[in-house]
């Protein structure tokens, strides 16, 4: 079977968990690769160069551009995030699943490049409950979760482009089924080209 990894794209609402959703799926299992994005957002408190993000300022980011060295990027509230190309390149031939966490105007990119990947948006059950965790934070001000239910409105009109909606309700059970749909996709018959042909110009042999 082919052992290539699978590039899978995540992308939801803000509130939707997606931040939890990863560190547990790559906790629990170790087949997976979480790409770490370039962006030209100020680090927030305790944020590392390297580990959540590579910060960059917008003329190297301009230059990354210029070197191709982007799979893709994309503009989100006056910064720039994309994802660099080496990394997620080197760890797919190595048959590691690579996990992209991007917003949605990325994951388009992506899909549109690359036909193979797999786009998962993650939502909570309900828009009650997306109201309740963004609201349950108890860090932000009215007008901040205000803006960022308006930007969920936005997000939801894309959710039907993506391959699968996970809801995540309990974050072990959405974390398994996360996994479930990754390695089931392995099996696709379409990811699958060099073995079918194996198998067909062997039993072809047995043909009189
Ligand atoms: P934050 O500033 O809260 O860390 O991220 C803001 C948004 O940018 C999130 O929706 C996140 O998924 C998205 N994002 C992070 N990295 C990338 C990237 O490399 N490309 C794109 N298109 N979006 C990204």
């Amino acid at each position: 079977m082919d052992n290539r990894g699978i590039l899978t794209v995540v992308s939801g609402f803000s509130g939707a968990g997606k931040g939890t959703l990863m560190k547990r799926l790559l906790e629990k299992y170790d087949t997976y690769s979480l790409s770490i994005s370039a962006t030209t957002r100020a680090p927030r408190e305790g944020e590392e160069h390297g580990r959540e993000y590579f910060f960059h300022s917008k003329e190297e980011f301009e230059e990354l551009i210029s070197q191709d060295a982007l799979i893709e990027y994309a503009q989100y509230v006056e910064n720039y995030y994309g994802t660099p190309r080496s990394y997620v390149e080197e760890q797919l031939q190595a048959g590691r699943n690579v996990i992209l966490e991007i917003e949605i105007q990325g994951a388009m990119k992506i899909k549109e490049k690359i036909p193979e990947a797999l786009l998962v948006f993650v939502t909570p059950p309900t828009v009650e409950e997306l109201e309740r965790r963004l609201t349950g934070r108890g860090t932000e001000t009215a007008q901040v979760i205000a803006d960022r239910l308006a930007r969920a409105g936005e997000e939801a009109e894309g959710m039907g482009q993506y391959d699968y909606i996970l809801v995540n309700d309990t974050v072990e059970e959405c974390v398994d089924h996360l996994h479930q749909i990754i390695v089931s996709e392995h099996s696709r018959a379409s990811r699958n080209a060099e073995f079918i042909a194996d198998i067909q110009k062997q039993t072809k042999a047995f043909q009189k």
